[in-house]
């Protein structure tokens, strides 16, 4: 099963991606968490996107676009994955199109996490306080109303232009993690 999960920061994603990964032995592919660990590791790609991510902007399209690629093809990713962050832009979609063609390998859902933008302030600040080893450099208040500004400008039209290829299904992101994990597996199940 090959997946991408849609929705804006604090909607829930890598908490929702990693619940299927425990399940169905998906890869995980959080193009966050990917730059975030080359940050750290202070690669070539690190050094270029870090202050690019802690203002809340979007890295180019080029680089998480290698990057999935890259990942794609790791053995692990044979049995199917998630992707959560990515696409974020119609034209990172467009790419992604491509490459799966090219790969010979096909998406079969959208899962769109839909939440009132009001509670994203209230959950990413949680997050921030519960973050081992310290909040995230982009969980404060003026990288966070970017990103969302961000969220809304570039990435909330891929709602449309996966509802135009007939991937798209919703889930309601404000019940419980639970509900919103059960919501997803019956969505799984009609896709299947
Ligand atoms: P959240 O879902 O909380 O917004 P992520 O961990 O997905 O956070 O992303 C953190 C940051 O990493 C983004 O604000 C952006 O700078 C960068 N990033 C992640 N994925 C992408 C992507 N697909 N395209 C461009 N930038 C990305």
């Amino acid at each position: 099963m090959r997946l991408i999960l849609l929705g804006p920061p604090g909607a829930g994603k890598g908490t929702q991606a990693k619940f299927l990964t425990e399940r169905h032995g998906f890869a995980q592919l959080s193009t966050g968490d990917m730059l975030r660990a080359a940050v750290a590791a202070r690669s070539p790609i690190g050094l270029q996107v870090k202050e690019i991510m802690d203002r809340g902007d979007l890295v180019s399209d080029d680089v998480v676009v290698r990057i999935v690629s890259e990942r794609v093809d790791q053995p692990d990713c044979a049995k199917g994955f998630i992707l959560d962050g990515f696409p974020r832009t119609v034209a990172q979609a467009e790419a992604l199109d491509q490459m799966l063609e090219r790969k010979g390998l096909k998406l079969d859902a959208v899962i769109e996490i839909a939440v009132d933008e009001g509670i994203l302030l209230d959950r990413i600040i949680k997050r921030a306080e519960e973050t081992e080893g310290g909040p995230r450099a982009d969980d404060n208040a003026d990288a966070l109303a970017k990103r969302l500004s961000v969220y809304r400008e570039q990435t909330q039209p891929l709602i449309d232009y996966y509802h135009g290829t007939g991937l798209l299904r919703s889930v309601d992101g404000m019940q419980s993690m639970g509900e919103v994990r059960s919501s997803v597996e019956m969505t799984l199940k009609e896709v299947a």
